[in-house]
């Protein structure tokens, strides 16, 4: 049987792991992506990319791609409670969202999941990344040295070996590997069984013409009174969304999606169906010892509130570079452990998040009670600290509450642990974005020359990429006079502190030097 040697295979090319293999390229390794099927994904599925995933996906430099990508009609989203498409609004969820330019250069994507995966697929391969088609990963074992995957290629039917320092496992909701490698899962488990049918209707009269239409339906005649209707990627495709029941009637599909528009005596095709459930699920542990998940893999939400698909391309941006680092001998292996640690409190929040969205909109009163009250959006998305990991706290800093992970995203705090503030910087002649600076390197902002020249001497020493930006004053970055901020690749601060020795020590602690 054929073997290889890789150091990084990847399972599954969706968002999670094609966004891993781009992440991962960008700092340096090139990981061999392996996905079951023909193409990436086809299916109408998540929407949407939220400001954070723009910054990262502008780093990937396929932010003009994924812009490009939008669906037709207007560039806004309209997400509304209501009692039909054409009935009254009960909720209008754009109106009362804050303003994220706040918080974030980047505006929300409208890509689709499959033009998303599309553009990052392109992007892998521009990379180097050799993603294979229609090979399987039928399983794995670790020991503490190496990962053995046993795989298929399906079109050749031929089997096959590979041999991988590190596995990322991004197989989706209904991947094998986390239990392979003994990982469990918790959570409130299954949710909702729903069945999306696809239709053509030209509902422009009535819909507003904007890119992205989401209706979250209340209406006491649909299948447990409520249901979802959302436009897709295509002109006059709509995707209607009800409780599932096997012994449902085409009849009677027709009837509800008539209920969902409210509309009596519209024409319209129904072209399809899907039945899929909702879910609540978390991994016990984002990895094991040469082991990641990423993506569904590591955490199942409902698609209330969009950041699934979004949650699964971060967690590929968060990780890429710590093992990528580590391949390469910048970092120590410990820093990996930091992935778990710092990733799985915000996907047991964004789970959670997701799941009392459903509760709110789908009038899933016990479900509420269960996950207790939604958390504001912007401090969600903009405001996670990390409670532990590969950083070094400021003398006097508060330990972060792991039950309250978040600052207010409007009084950022740039302490260690928390996202670099979104600031313009003055640096001479020149207005540096600290979002827009993002990289694959650290990133140094002093107002000390001697600091600077220093930095760039450890930097060298330690053979760490890093970028030194001297600016004219680290106020706007919530720093005192005197004092420098470090920030990692994945723009979550590292240190801020005044001495060269301290950011040396800094260095060896945040990439587990010896
Ligand atoms: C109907 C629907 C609507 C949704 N709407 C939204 C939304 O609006 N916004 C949002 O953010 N999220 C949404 N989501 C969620 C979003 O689609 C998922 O969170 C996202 O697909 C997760 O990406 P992933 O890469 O982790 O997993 P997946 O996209 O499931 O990819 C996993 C891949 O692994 C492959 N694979 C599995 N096992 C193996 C194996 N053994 N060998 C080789 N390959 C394997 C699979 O073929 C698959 O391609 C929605 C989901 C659904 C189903």
């Amino acid at each position: 049987m054929k073997t290889e040697t890789h150091d990084v295979v990847i399972v599954g090319a969706g968002l999670a792991g094609l966004s891993t293999a781009v992440f991962l390229a960008l700092n340096g390794v090139r990981a061999v992506v392996i996905e079951r099927n023909a193409s990436t994904s086809i299916l109408p599925k998540a929407r949407g990319q939220n400001p954070v995933s723009m910054e990262m996906l502008r780093m990937a430099g396929i932010t003009d791609a994924i812009r490009a990508a939008r669906p037709p009609g207007k560039p806004a989203i309209t997400s509304l409670v209501s009692e039909s498409l054409t009935g009254r609004v009960i909720y209008d969820h754009i109106a009362h969202r804050p303003d994220f330019s706040r918080f974030s250069p980047e505006i929300p994507g409208m890509a689709s999941q499959a033009r998303a995966e599309e553009a990052l697929l392109q992007r892998a391969r521009e990379l180097g990344v050799d993603v294979r088609f229609q090979w399987t990963c039928e399983r794995i074992e670790e020991n503490d040295e190496r990962v053995a995957l046993e795989l298929r290629d399906l079109q050749a039917d031929a089997a096959f070996q590979i041999s991988a320092k590190y596995v990322v496992a991004c197989d989706g909701i209904r991947g094998a590997i986390a239990g392979q490698v003994g990982i469990g899962h918790h959570g409130v488990g299954h949710l909702k069984s729903v069945t999306a049918v696809r239709f053509n209707a030209d509902l422009s009269r009535w819909a507003g013409g904007n890119s992205m239409t989401i209706h979250y339906v209340k209406n006491p005649a649909l299948p447990d009174g409520s249901g979802i209707l959302v436009s897709t990627d295509y002109e006059n495709q709509w995707v209607g969304n009800f409780s599932a029941d096997p012994d449902r009637t085409p009849e009677e599909t027709r009837r509800l999606i008539r209920i969902l528009l409210g509309l009596d005596d519209i024409d319209f095709e129904v072209t399809g169906e899907t039945t899929y459930n909702y879910s609540h699920r978390i991994a016990d542990r984002l990895s094991s010892r040469r082991v990641f998940l990423a993506g569904d893999a590591a955490h199942v939400m409902p698609p209330t509130g969009g950041q699934g698909g979004n949650t699964a391309m971060q967690d590929g941006f968060y990780l890429g570079w710590k093992l990528a680092y580590v391949l390469r001998g910048i970092a120590g292996p410990a820093l990996l452990e930091s992935y778990d640690v710092e990733r799985r409190p915000y996907a047991e929040i964004v789970c959670t998040w997701q799941a009392a969205n459903l509760a709110e909109r789908r009038d899933m009163k016990n479900l509420g009670t269960l996950l207790g009250e939604p958390i504001d959006h912007a401090r969600m998305m903009f405001g996670y600290m990390c409670v532990d990991g590969a950083f070094v706290r400021s003398s006097g800093q508060t330990t972060v509450s792991a039950a309250d992970p978040f600052e207010d995203p409007s009084r950022p705090t740039g302490m260690p642990g928390a996202r670099v503030p979104y600031a313009l910087l003055q640096a001479g002649a020149d207005v540096i974005n600290t979002r827009h600076q993002l990289a694959p390197r650290f990133q140094l902002y002093t107002a000390d020359a001697r600091m600077a020249s220093q930095a760039q001497a450890i930097a060298q020493d330690k053979a760490v990429p890093q970028q030194v930006t001297v600016v004219d004053s680290v106020a706007p970055i919530q720093l005192d006079a005197g004092e420098s901020m470090l920030v990692r690749p994945d723009g979550v601060v590292a240190w801020r502190g005044r001495s060269a020795d301290a950011l040396a020590q800094a260095y060896d602690r945040v990439l587990a030097r010896a």
